[in-house]
Formats: structure tokens, sequence, C-alpha cells
């Protein structure tokens, strides 16, 4: 069955992946990129890229108005769009952490929000929010976003009771760390370092993370919410 499925921040990183999974599935796919043109095999495979920041309540109305004329009412949404800043607490400026703040949780509540009104309609509906290990196990120097992180799961357990009796499931993925352009940014040594808490030894592909966010939309997965699921190659284990 072919669903109409959005992902924020498909243009690139763990979000272009987990757009392609759900297009080659056949889905219906919409995401939405913000300053990045998003790649040109994308319309090959048919899906449809909504220019939008999430910082913007009504560019957030606007995508949603575009990706529903086109694929119907989202029932699977995929709340992937976030960014760092990272600073050691003293020289972290207001600025610095509202800007996090206000990207990766707030931002997932607007685009959260718009999405519960169809899904409410249709008594039925997937989401996802891409969370981080660092939102539970803490990092030096990411006040701003593993605050941010840990949010969504206070965000996430509460709307997993809230629409549960609608038949609306709400989970949270913590990836670790993935190989993407936020995770090249750091120095040899910091990835030497994070590598060395890694019982699996090494970085996620996209693709994996983009596994278990199809399967927590799938029917499988229709007996679970609330739940915080880790793909982190045991960097997170017992938090
Ligand atoms: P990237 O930096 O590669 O991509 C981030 C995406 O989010 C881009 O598409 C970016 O758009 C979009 N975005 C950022 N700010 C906004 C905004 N205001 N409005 C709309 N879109 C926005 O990151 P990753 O793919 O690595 O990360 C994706 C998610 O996974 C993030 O939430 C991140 O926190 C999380 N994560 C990543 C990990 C990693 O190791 N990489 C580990 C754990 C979690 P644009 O191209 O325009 O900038």
């Amino acid at each position: 069955m072919s669903r109409s499925v959005l992902v924020t921040g498909g243009n690139r990183g763990i979000g272009l992946a987990i757009a392609r999974a759900f297009a080659e599935a056949g889905d219906k796919v919409a995401i939405t990129y913000r300053s990045g043109e998003p790649p040109a095999d994308l319309s090959e495979l048919g899906v449809l890229a909504v220019r939008c920041d999430i910082t913007d309540p009504e560019q957030v109305e606007q995508a949603y108005k575009e990706v529903e004329d086109k694929h119907g009412a989202v029932e699977v949404l995929v709340a992937n769009a976030g960014v760092t800043r990272d600073q050691l607490l003293l020289r972290m400026s207001e600025e610095d952490f509202t800007s996090v703040v206000d990207t990766n949780l707030t931002g997932t509540f607007r685009v959260v929000k718009r999405a519960a009104r169809g899904m409410l309609r249709a008594r039925k509906g997937r989401i996802v929010l891409i969370s981080s290990v660092v939102g539970l196990l803490g990092s030096a120097g990411q006040a701003n976003y593993a605050a941010s992180k840990a949010g969504l799961v206070g965000f996430a357990r509460s709307l997993a009771r809230e629409l549960g009796s609608r038949n609306i499931t709400v989970n949270v993925v913590a990836p670790g760390f993935v190989d993407t352009d936020m995770t090249r940014a750091l120095t040899d040594e910091q990835r030497a370092a994070i590598l060395g808490g890694v019982p699996l030894g090494r970085y996620a592909q996209p693709e994996e993370i983009a596994a278990s966010v199809r399967f927590l939309s799938s029917e499988d997965a229709a007996y679970i919410t609330g739940a915080v699921i880790p793909v982190d190659g045991g960097l997170g284990m017992g938090h």
C-alpha cells in the first residue's frame, strides 16, 4: 500500500536515506529542504521536494498544503531536520541555545502538530522523531543540542499517550554517530575518541537509521509507541 510520507530535512544525510528507503518501497514521498537543493535522482524516484524552514510556521503550513495537494494527507511523518551549534557552556550565547532548540524541538512541534490534524481525522498515523544518543548520554559542548534531543523524548511520549487511542504511534529513533555532513565536521581526534566508545567500532551508515524508521512506520510495529530505539552501535547502552 502506498502511503503519503513526509520527511523533513530530506535533501541530504540521514533524511535523504530515509526518503530514498520509503520511495524505493513504493510510498509517495515528500521531503522538505531548506537551503541545499535536493539531489536530481530524487525526482526520478518520484520524490516531491518542498522548500521549508521549520523555524517558520508559515512555511510549514505552506509545505503541508503543497504535500496534501499532491500526495494527500500525511500518513507517515519523519521529523528529521536538525542542527548543531556546539560551544562550551560559558561561551554558549543565548542565540546558540535558542536557535538549536527552535529548530530541533520547537520545529519538530510545528511539523508534528500540523501532521496530527490529518492523522486524527484518518484515525491512523505514524510519527517518528529523530533524536540522538547524546539526548540521553549528554555531550560536553552540546548542552543546547542534547537538551533539544532529550526534549523530543518527553514530547514523543506525551503524544504517544495523547494520540494512541486514535491509532497513531509516536516513536523516537536515537542514532549514535552516523557518517554525514554533521559528523564530517568533527576532527580526526574527536572521531577516534567517539569510536573508542562504540562497541561495534564504526559509524552508522544513514541507511541503517532509515531501516529502523521504516520498521517503526510499518504494520509490523503497530503495537510499538512511545519507544526510544537506539541505533548507535551500542554507544548508549544502559541509558
Ligand atoms: P545534516 O546536517 O547532514 O542534515 C540536516 C538536515 O536538516 C538538512 O537537510 C538541513 O537542511 C535540515 N535542516 C536544518 N535546519 C533546518 C530548518 N530550520 N528547517 C528545515 N530544515 C532544516 O544532518 P544529519 O543527516 O546528520 O542529521 C539528521 C538528523 O539526525 C538531525 O536531527 C540530527 O540531529 C540527527 N542525528 C545525527 C547524527 C549524526 O551522527 N549525523 C547522530 C544523531 C542524530 P539544509 O540542507 O538546508 O541545511
